[in-house]
C-alpha cells in the first residue's frame, strides 16, 4: 500500500525526460510500483502530445521523409544487460559501483550515472538513523525493502519521499528488516562519515 508519491511537478519533469537520470531512477522505481502514479503519467504525457499537435507547422527538408523512414528501418538498440539481477527494474539494468560501509550499521553502494545528480543506494539496519543531511536541490529517496520514519511519516517499500527542505531528524529505521533505499539528490550535502565517503568517492 504506497502512501507517499511524488508531487505532479516532479511527474511532469519525468514525463518531460529533463529529470537528472539519478533522479529519474529514484521516480522510475516508485512508478514500477504505483499504479495511480503510472496513470498520472500516462495523462501527462498524452497531455504533452496535445501540446505539441497544437505547435504551428514547420517547414521540413525535401529528404525529411526518406530519413525518418530509413531510421524507422534500423533495428532497435539491444536492451541494456542486467547487471544487477538482486534489483528491481529498471534498478537492474544500471552500473553500479562497490558498497562502502558509511558508518555503523549503513553502508552505501554509488549508481555510475551522469547528468546533475547523484545518487545510490543505502542499505541501513534495524533502528540505525540515515545520515544528516542538509539539501540545496532536489532530493528523492524510494524504498525498495524494509521501512523508515521521519517527520513525514512511514516510508516502506514503493514509497517515496521527497522532502522540501532540511530533515529536522533524520530518517530511522523501523521494524526488525533492513531498509534499502535508492536515493538521488541535486545538492545533497551529507554530514558525517557517509559525507565523508561522499567526497572520497567523488560523488
Ligand atoms: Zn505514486
Amino acid at each position: 500500500m504506497i502512501v507517499h508519491h511524488p508531487s505532479e511537478a516532479t511527474l511532469a519533469a519525468y514525463a518531460a525526460g529533463t529529470l537528472p537520470e539519478a533522479l529519474a531512477l529514484v521516480a522510475a522505481s516508485h512508478l514500477g510500483h504505483c499504479a495511480t502514479c503510472r496513470d498520472t503519467l500516462s495523462t501527462l504525457e498524452a497531455t504533452g502530445g496535445a501540446l505539441l499537435e497544437d505547435l504551428p507547422p514547420v517547414p521540413l527538408s525535401i529528404d525529411a521523409l526518406d530519413r525518418l523512414l530509413g531510421r524507422m528501418d534500423q533495428p532497435a538498440p539491444p536492451p541494456l544487460p542486467i547487471l544487477n539481477p538482486e534489483l528491481p527494474a529498471p534498478l537492474n539494468r544500471v552500473a553500479l559501483g562497490r558498497w562502502w560501509p558509511v558508518g555503523l550499521g549503513i553502508r552505501y553502494r554509488p549508481l555510475k550515472s551522469s547528468g546533475a545528480a547523484w545518487g545510490g543506494l543505502v542499505l541501513a539496519q534495524p533502528g540505525r538513523s540515515f545520515p544528516r543531511h542538509g539539501h540545496k536541490g532536489r532530493e528523492m529517496t524510494c524504498v525498495l525493502s524494509g521501512a523508515f520514519a521521519d517527520q513525514d511519516g512511514k516510508f516502506a517499500a514503493g514509497d517515496l519521499s521527497e522532502p522540501a527542505a532540511d530533515h529536522d531528524e533524520p530518517p530511522v529505521v523501523i521494524g526488525a528488516q533492513p531498509c534499502l533505499c535508492i536515493i538521488a539528490s541535486e545538492g545533497m550535502h551529507l554530514r558525517g562519515l557517509l559525507g565523508w565517503a561522499q567526497r572520497m568517492i567523488g560523488r
